[in-house]
């Protein structure tokens, strides 16, 4: 289930995304990771080396083809940490795009893995006619899980945290409200408040870098998320990554992201998430 392999300083591992050797991910030199190109992606990743959240964004060092398929090159944020402690937040209160809202009304693909996957969480989510037809759309999973995760109510999610341990969880669907979430972060900190501080300070950096950012003026920001990274050294960071379905806007929209998502507006409440995450943190020194 884990892709999971020891390299000279780094344990390389992956939370989110799909997993293994038929996944999104290889090894790359040392210090490096490749993932599988997307050229929206790399458009984000030139735009983000210019710009002032630079600093929050592993660095991208132009792409490389191995085999058949084209990688993206960047950072491994894990190099040099040992038993690296993780943990993936999904920013924002929506993870699918304005367009895959437009593309599913046209022709809706109908998907029995997704189907399946939401029997295994609920097995009384599924209507009468998705029970029938054994197969939801894509957007309707989507919404789903937006709706019964954090995401719509606190504008992020986690995805997935791994203790130094190797041991990895990935379903936080309880986690609904802020004091929830301040329970996941003393477990994943056990309880360090030089950690929980230092995370804390680099997300209030990372909101002030983000009033500044042209960038995120101007893009419409879906499935990126906050990896949470430290290790027995209390070494702590957080670095945004995943900017596969992050879009530039029409020259006539600035995006504000800190109020709510009506269709047509494109707006992804990434700020709503990063106070919840503020807040959470903010919580959790002070207990
Ligand atoms: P999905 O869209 O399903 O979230 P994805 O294929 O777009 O997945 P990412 O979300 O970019 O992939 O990354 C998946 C996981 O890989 C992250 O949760 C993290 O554990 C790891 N990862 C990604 N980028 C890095 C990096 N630069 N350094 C270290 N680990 C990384
Ligand atoms: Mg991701
Ligand atoms: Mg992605």
């Amino acid at each position: 289930m884990m892709h999971w392999s020891l390299r000279r300083q780094s344990s390389w591992v992956q939370l989110a995304g799909h997993q293994g050797m038929s996944g999104n991910f290889q090894l790359g030199d040392s210090g490096e990771i490749l993932k599988l190109y997307s050229g929206v992606e790399e458009r984000c990743l030139e735009n983000l080396m210019k710009d002032s959240l630079r600093a929050f964004v592993p660095r991208y060092h132009g792409v490389v083809t191995r085999g058949e398929d084209c990688y993206i090159r960047l950072d491994d944020l894990l190099s040099g940490l040992k038993r690296p402690v993780i943990m993936d937040c999904k920013m924002g209160v929506r993870t699918f795009q304005e367009e895959e809202l437009l593309k599913a009304r046209t022709r809706a693909s109908l998907r029995t893995d997704m189907y399946q996957k939401m029997v295994k969480m609920d097995p009384s989510a599924p209507s009468a006619e998705e029970h029938a037809q054994k197969a939801v759309t894509k957007l309707r999973y989507l919404q789903w899980r937006d709706m019964t995760s954090s995401t719509s109510t606190l504008g992020f999610r986690i995805e997935g945290i791994m203790m130094e341990d190797g041991n990895v969880q990935r379903d936080f669907r309880k986690t609904l409200t802020i004091t929830q979430a301040t329970e996941v972060l003393l477990y994943f900190s056990r309880c360090h408040l030089d950690i929980l501080k230092a995370y804390h300070s680099r997300l209030l950096a990372l909101s002030e870098a983000l009033k500044t950012s042209l960038f995120f003026r101007t893009h419409e920001v879906i499935g990126s998320s906050l990896l949470f990274v430290h290790d027995l050294s209390s070494k702590a960071s957080v670095w945004m990554i995943d900017f596969g379905k992050t879009t530039p806007v029409p020259d006539s929209i600035e995006l504000l992201h800190d109020v709510q998502w009506v269709e047509g507006n494109r707006e992804d409440g990434y700020l709503i998430g990063l106070t919840s995450l503020i807040a959470s943190l903010g919580q959790a020194i002070t207990v």
